[in-house]
């Protein structure tokens, strides 16, 4: 292995184990990645591994294109998809797909999450969009993906799961597990009559304040 990559990929297993913790996986579904600092490269999840028992050496160093650079095992088939983020947005610096029960709910009614929840807004930047559907591991399903998240840190695949994009794995991290809190919470709110979404401006307000004025700084 490449003592080149080391950080990266220890960093995207000890994602993978915190996803696990998080109760956002079962199986194998789901896959992360990580830009290489300073590189046109990323560092990917290998396809149907256990998050239990990935170790770095198992993850795989590929280009925006598709191309292995380094890893002896079959990238996750969700390359195109984080190739094409990568590619498309500077600021992402990491990506995190989960199969994750909530958000799946809304893939399946194909109904984006309200801007309703303020964590939530603060977190994705407004509403998660729905992207049109395509099938798993398509370029096709990248450019989608793309259109979702336009001004946005999450959208939801159709028929599939949540995506989040964000400068940190870290912060993915916690924007899957917001996204998925909210999709919960959306859910109730519906049986309790429906769900207030916040105006525009408020909206804006609290990203604002997310970015540059909340918490220790
Ligand atoms: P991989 O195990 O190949 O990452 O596939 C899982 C998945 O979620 C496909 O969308
Ligand atoms: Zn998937």
């Amino acid at each position: 292995m490449s003592i080149k990559f080391e950080d990266t990929r220890r960093l995207v297993v000890e994602a993978g184990q915190e996803m696990l913790e998080s109760r956002l996986v079962v199986g194998t579904w789901g896959n992360i990645s990580a830009r290489v600092p300073n590189e046109e490269l990323m560092a990917i999840t290998p396809s149907g591994v256990d998050y239990e028992t990935i170790t770095p050496d198992q993850i795989v160093i590929m280009d925006f294109n598709g191309n292995i650079v380094d890893g002896e095992l079959k990238p996750s088939i969700e390359y195109n998809l984080h190739g094409a983020i990568y590619r498309d947005r500077e600021d992402v610096k990491a990506v995190m797909h989960t199969h994750s029960t909530f958000s799946t709910a809304f893939a399946l009614a194909r109904k984006p999450i309200p801007a309703a929840a303020e964590d939530l807004v603060q977190i994705v930047g407004g509403d998660v969009r729905i992207s049109e559907y395509f099938l798993p591991g398509t370029p096709e399903l990248g450019e989608a993906a793309i259109k979702a998240l336009e001004g946005r840190n999450a959208a939801i695949l159709a028929n599939h799961g949540c995506l989040a994009v964000g400068p940190t794995l870290k912060e993915v991290l916690k924007i899957v597990g917001v996204v998925e809190k909210s999709a919960q919470a959306t859910i109730y709110a519906m049986q309790l009559g429906g769900v207030v979404p916040l105006c525009q401006e408020d909206v804006d307000c609290m990203r604002d304040f997310y970015l540059n004025h909340y918490g220790q700084r």
